[in-house]
Order: structure tokens, then sequence, then C-alpha cells
């Protein structure tokens, strides 16, 4: 993978990015999404942060060998840190990272969000704990997207603020809003694996010398509540 050939998950990313948008890759490991977004016409100024050392020099290095060193500032910062208020960003991306990681970078940088029109969002794990961040600060999820590559499934969750709160019941945080509705062939298939792994685990804490009440009631509420979305 490099920028002109991005991952399939970080083609999909792309595609939420609003054109002419200014933007904020965060965790931009190698600049590849940042380096495509301009390399594509879909921006033509975007901010790569990162936070660590190598990967941030890397990607100084691969804006540089890209020409695009006008377009990409690479800074060296943690999360929203990296934005700077002339930067005028409109969408904020944050990929490939757990939810409650994306969530903290937007709770530790809110006062970096208040001209942000979109975060396109893609969490490896934890997209519940994502969305009641989302939901608990005001920002709608606009689309959500699940997608299967090299055997892994991942989500990308779009949001936008809105001045109307939100309500997303304990289904729609868990599943999504969106991805609820559709359920897809690579929903089903995710659910029904996950359905499989937590009713494993559940049979084996019940054959413990003191199984955990807490710990099976709340597998038991949660194999429950796949049973209804699934069917
Ligand atoms: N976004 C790229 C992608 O989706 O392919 C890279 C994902 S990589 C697994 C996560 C990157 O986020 C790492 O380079 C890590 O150093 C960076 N990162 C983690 N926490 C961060 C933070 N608080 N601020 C900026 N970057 C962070």
């Amino acid at each position: 993978m490099d920028e002109h050939h991005l991952s399939k998950r970080l083609s999909r990313v792309a595609a939420y990015v609003p054109e002419h948008s200014r933007v904020a890759d965060i965790g931009a490991d190698h600049a590849y999404l940042a380096a495509a977004l301009v390399l594509n016409g879909q921006s033509n100024y975007v901010v790569a942060g990162e936070v660590v050392r190598g990967p941030y020099e890397n990607a100084q290095a691969e804006v540089t060998a890209q020409g695009l060193d006008k377009q990409i500032q690479v800074r060296l910062a943690d999360g929203l840190d990296a934005i700077e208020a002339g930067d005028q960003v409109e969408t904020v991306t944050i990929a490939g990272m757990g939810g409650s990681l994306i969530a903290e970078i937007l709770e530790r940088g809110q006062d970096k969000l208040a001209g942000i029109k979109r975060l396109v969002l893609q969490p490896n794990v934890g997209e519940e704990r994502l969305r009641r961040w989302l939901v608990n600060h005001r920002f709608q999820i606009n689309a959500e997207e699940i997608l299967e590559e090299d055997g892994h499934v991942y989500e990308i969750i779009v949001a936008e603020p809105t001045m109307i709160p939100i309500q997303y019941d304990e289904r729609e945080l868990v599943f999504g809003p969106l991805l609820i509705e559709k359920q897809g062939p690579i929903f089903r298939r995710k659910w029904e694996e996950v359905r499989e792994r937590e009713a494993a685990a559940l049979a084996q804490m019940k054959t413990a010398s003191q199984p955990p009440a807490d710990k099976i009631a709340h597998f038991r509420h949660r194999l429950a509540l796949i049973g209804e979305v699934l069917g």
C-alpha cells in the first residue's frame, strides 16, 4: 500500500471526505491517506498529525518525496493538538485505532472541534464506546459502513455536529444506528462470530468454581441483544 494504492479500508475512509475540504488526519502514520487526499484532488490542505517520532519522520519524508510539502503540514503532536486555529480545518479523520482511543482524542481536543463540520472515524474495535462519546457531545451519525479486508472487519463512522440532541438506544449504540437498518452480509457475519465467541465465554464462566455473577449477567444480556437483532 502507498498513497497511489490505498488499502480498501483507507480508500473508504477517504470516500467520506468532502471535496475541497480542509482536513486533519490524526494518527497519520505514513501519511498515505493525507497524500492520497491531495493527489486525488479532494483536498489541497491537510494537517497530518502523529504523536510518535518514528512515524512522524516517515510521514514527513513521504510528503517531501511526493512533493506535497505545500499542501500537507506534518506535525508531531498528541491528538487534536496538531490542529492550529489558522488551519481552518473542516474535516477530521482518525483511522486505525481503538474506539476508546479515538474517543479520548476527541474528548481531550474538544476546543479544536468548534469549527469542524465532519468527523470520519474508523475504529478497529470499541465502536460502542465511540458512538456513546459522539451522542453525548452532540454529533449525529450520518453514515456508517462495514467492510472486510484481509480477514478483518472494519467499521467507518461519519458524524457531524448537530444542535438538536440526538438519542440512540442501546441497540443503535452497540450495532450502529445505520448498520443495524441495513444488516448486510458482513454485519451479520461479524455478529454471528461475536455471538459464538461470547456464548463460548459464557459457557466457560458457568463452569468456574465461583461463577462471576455480574459477568454472566452481562454476557446473557449481550447475547439476548444479538439474538434480537439477528433474529
Ligand atoms: N491512520 C493510519 C491508518 O489508518 O492506516 C495509521 C493507523 S496506526 C495503527 C495508528 C497511528 O496513530 C500510529 O502511528 C500511532 O502512533 C498514532 N497515534 C496513536 N495515538 C495518537 C495520538 N494521541 N495522537 C496522534 N497520533 C496517535
